[in-house]
């Protein structure tokens, strides 16, 4: 075997960077420095530019996209906003209708403001994206597979063929999947995006993003550099390298997380107190076929059930669970369910008897007796729970 390139999981345990040459410690170190004495070795000047607090984590997650750079940002949002902030007005952006609703909604009030064209389309639908992009105007296409929180699927080597004809780039949110079940830059995309903050992290306790491409000399990805540094929404060395750390258990962590999705997918399917189960491990998803050709190692660790007794049961079942936490967000070590429309509030598209579910590092039984108890109990307005976390959105 020696000589063979080692595999993604062997190179996140050890962090891509390995042992420190100077000290031979295993982890690298924390470095705090804001700015660096000028010629020194590796030529940075100030931590806003670049640090080599965060260069650690964004070799990594260079490397697991396969990619050739990858920028570190304060959050998902901070990433997403720098790679739509390099558009120009009198340009135009095709998106995916069904996505994370805070980024569908500040597209939405941005594009109106700056005069930049944008379509949404049902981008699970063969030939929706080639119906939309504009030859010479489209600069992105962003599409988000699968998709929150109906878990819709896009077929991103199809969406990169459509966005490449008309010369725009196509971007793939890859925060539900991350690079241990779908590498979209190898199917054909020119952007991954990561809420860094969910699963790449997944203990819950950082806000980041990222971006990450394998055209670092193109123009579009000299701006979003220069966004970065400019506006200033970089990640601090900490998050960094807690991110880097959280890392190092991806590949552990991302398959346990979809192996349990899979059983609770398998468990409520056809179960009398859920009318449908959504996730794309399940053949009678009408995703799974292209979920199956460009995923790997398993279908992702989310879910939707929608429940037979309707909006009010969804807003109760969270509250009813024992185990799993009622809370919003994704990609922990821990499970945790909210009512998403709820949580998005009037204008979401999102029926409202769905519950969304993140599929943590438990034992798989105890979380599908959670859910039991949890649907019996919700179902019947059982009193005590509370429900409706008024307008607590995120
Ligand atoms: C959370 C999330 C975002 C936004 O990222 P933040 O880190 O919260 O700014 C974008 N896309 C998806 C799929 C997300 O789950």
């Amino acid at each position: 075997m020696t000589g063979e390139k080692p595999h993604p999981e062997t190179r996140a345990a050890h962090g891509a960077v390995g042992p420190d040459p100077r000290d031979g410690a295993v982890v690298p170190p924390l470095q705090p420095a804001s700015t660096f004495v000028q010629g020194a070795d590796e030529g940075r000047s100030y931590a806003r530019d670049q640090s080599p607090g965060v260069e650690p984590a964004e070799r990594l997650l260079a490397e697991l996209e396969g990619g050739g750079e990858a920028l570190l940002f304060a959050s998902g949002m901070a990433a997403a906003t720098a790679m739509i902030g390099a558009l120009r007005p009198g340009d135009h952006i095709v998106a995916q209708r069904v996505m994370y609703w805070g980024l569908r909604r500040w597209l939405t009030d941005f594009c109106a403001e700056w005069g930049i064209g944008l379509d949404f389309v049902d981008a699970g639908e063969p030939g929706t994206i080639a119906a939309a992009v504009q030859p010479g105007r489209t600069r992105v296409v962003w599409i988000e597979t699968p998709a929150n929180p109906t878990w819709d699927v896009v077929d991103i080597a199809a969406a990169a063929e459509a966005a490449h004809e008309a010369g725009a780039w196509l971007a793939v949110d890859n925060t539900v999947p991350t690079p241990v079940h779908t590498r979209p830059l190898a199917h054909g995309a020119d952007v991954v995006f990561h809420s860094a903050t969910k699963m790449l992290n997944g203990h819950s306790d950082i806000v980041a993003g990222a971006l990450v491409t394998n055209q670092p000399d193109h123009a579009l990805w000299h701006r979003v550099r220069a966004t970065r540094a400019h506006g200033g929404g970089i990640l601090g060395p900490f998050e960094a390298w807690l991110l880097l750390r959280g890392m190092r258990t991806l590949y552990l962590r991302a398959e346990r997380a979809a192996a349990t999705a899979q059983a609770i997918a398998e468990h409520f399917d056809r179960h009398p107190k859920v009318n449908a189960v959504l996730y794309p491990g399940l053949q009678s998803h009408p995703g799974h076929a292209t979920a199956a050709r460009q995923m790997e190692r398993g279908f992702g660790g989310m879910l939707s059930l929608r429940l037979a007794d309707g909006r009010a049961a969804a807003e109760r079942v969270p509250h009813a669970c024992r185990t799993i936490l009622p809370a919003t967000s994704l990609g922990g070590v821990e499970s945790l369910i909210e009512h998403r429309a709820g949580i998005e509030g009037a204008d979401s598209p999102v029926p409202g008897d769905l519950v969304r579910l993140s599929v943590g590092i438990e034992h798989p039984d105890d979380l599908i007796a959670d859910l039991e108890q949890a649907l019996d109990r919700g179902a019947s307005g059982h009193k005590g729970l509370c429900s409706g976390r008024g307008d607590n959105r995120h």
